[in-house]
């Protein structure tokens, strides 16, 4: 029997195992295009079948039936990662998650338990329907589903004042399906969730999360122009490290940036370098007053109400300025970098004497571990060659500024591996014959070329 008949018998339903090459093309790709080296280097990758689960049984069937025939197994959530996380390097199964969409329930106490394929945005709207909001979430709220966002994501909006998605308990608890002959459903809780975090599903299937939430806040947006992108960063500095400001997001762009918003041309103010806020709605007219006397001009400022709002500023920040800067002009990507706070102005101007208009700065301020508020970025860069880029990384970390290179196509490389190996060891552990998303994990790669 082949392969897909083997699982059309195991899922019952053969209309969820998808075999149309457009189709399986499609479910095989994410963002990785962002990156003009993996667009190179990923292009005619894909899977063989897409196969698309609605209950942990046919998970665990699907897995037990791959680890018997020694096929690969790659998860995809809504594939909008952007290091080619979800992408199938050695054919395979796509495991499909979007059908286990079920937010189970927000709890008084303010846990949301959910399915994996669950959109962000639904966990939201339904969590501010109980009093909560998520903690922190990605620009693509909209699309991501939560087993991606632990499998492949960092942070975002919520982050300057809650910290990254791996912080502060966030994660409450997850349960992992293992790749082995009889597949186990094992419960991570506590730190044991960092063996399965940002992994990008190389050792194990999130099956069920409980995600920690925080009480709601009525939000509002605003933006404040600047003459001068330092101007911008002293002000979004100091509303960011501040307590007194109740705050969502807070992000910095310099003026070539914003001029590429396109749909929201009219609060851009021209030459000028911008914050984009989410405010407590209380707190509004004394952020307005305050950049006034800063000699800041408010373009924008009004009521946010829910992720439908338009104008959606965080539609513009994280890794969406980057999507704003390509389609204004198809040479630009990115960078991940966080500054070091004390000598972040230093760091700026030499980064700008030595690249000028090729390294725009677009700061996200975040929460460290530490409960210290720091200048992450994504700023947007000029590709020409590799070597260039490269050489722009290898500049950054001279100058104390660390990078999570998002040209590499592998979990090291991103910046959220852990130094004590904890996610290669679960690997060695729930995939021991190394079917999960193959080839994404270096060091389990560098042990098996070993052998
Ligand atoms: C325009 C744009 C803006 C973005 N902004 C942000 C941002 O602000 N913050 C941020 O952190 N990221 C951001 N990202 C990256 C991405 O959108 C998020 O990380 C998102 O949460 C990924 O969710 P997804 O469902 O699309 O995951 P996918 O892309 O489908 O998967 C991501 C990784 O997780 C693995 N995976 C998926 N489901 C499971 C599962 N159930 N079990 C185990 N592994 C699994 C996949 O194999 C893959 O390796 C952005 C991307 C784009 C294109």
């Amino acid at each position: 029997m082949s392969l897909v008949d083997h699982l059309k018998e195991i899922i019952c339903d053969p209309e969820r195992v998808l075999t149309n090459p457009a189709t399986v093309s499609r479910l095989s790709r994410d963002f990785y295009w962002y990156s003009p080296v993996l667009k190179e280097l990923l292009s005619d990758k894909v899977g063989d079948v897409v196969v698309q689960p609605i209950s942990v049984e046919e998970i665990c069937a699907i897995l037990r039936l791959c680890h018997a025939t020694g096929v690969a197994v790659t998860a995809r959530g809504a594939g909008t990662g952007n290091y080619g996380q979800a992408i199938p390097l050695q054919g395979g199964v796509v495991l499909d998650l979007t059908l286990m969409d079920t937010v189970e329930s927000i709890h008084p106490d303010g846990v949301a338990i959910c399915q994996p394929g669950a959109k962000l945005g639904t966990i939201e709207n339904e969590a501010r329907r109980h009093g909560w909001e998520l903690r922190c979430y990605p620009s693509t709220v909209a699309k991501a589903s939560v087993g991606g966002f632990l499998g492949g994501g960092s942070g975002g909006i919520g982050s300057v004042a809650h910290g990254g998605l791996r912080d502060f308990n966030t994660v409450r608890a997850l349960e992992v399906i293992t790749m082995e002959a009889v597949p186990q459903i094992i419960k991570h809780e506590g730190d044991a969730i960092h063996d399965i975090l940002h992994a990008w599903g190389t050792n194990g299937i999130i099956s069920r999360i409980w995600l920690s939430l925080t009480p709601a806040v009525t939000w509002a947006q605003c933006v404040v122009a600047f003459p001068s992108f330092n101007e911008a960063y002293d002000f979004s500095e100091q509303i960011a490290i501040s307590n007194h400001w109740t705050k969502r997001l807070v992000t910095t762009f310099e003026s070539h940036i914003a001029a590429s918003f396109t749909p929201i041309r009219s609060i851009i103010a021209s030459g000028k370098a911008h914050i984009f806020f989410m405010i407590a709605a209380s707190q509004l007219d004394e952020l307005q007053q305050t950049a006034k006397d800063r000699d800041g001009e408010v373009t924008f400022a009004a009521l946010y109400d829910g992720l439908r709002t338009s104008p959606l500023l965080s539609d513009y920040t994280w890794n969406h300025t980057t999507l704003w800067a390509m389609k204004s002009d198809n040479a630009l990507t990115y960078l991940q970098c966080g500054f070091n706070p004390v000598t972040a102005r230093t760091q700026f101007s030499q980064l700008k004497a030595r690249y000028g208009d090729d390294f725009l700065l677009h700061i996200e301020f975040m929460k460290n571990s530490d409960h210290i508020v720091v200048p992450g970025s994504i700023p947007v860069v000029r590709f020409s060659t590799a070597e260039r880029l490269n050489e722009m990384i290898d500049f950054c970390r001279e100058i104390g500024v660390s990078v999570a290179n998002p040209h590499v196509n592998h979990v090291e490389g991103g910046g959220r591996y852990r130094q004590d190996h904890i996610q290669l060891k679960a690997k060695r552990k729930y995939d021991p014959k190394g079917l999960l998303n193959p080839g994404k994990m270096a060091s389990y790669q560098r042990e098996e070329d070993a052998h």
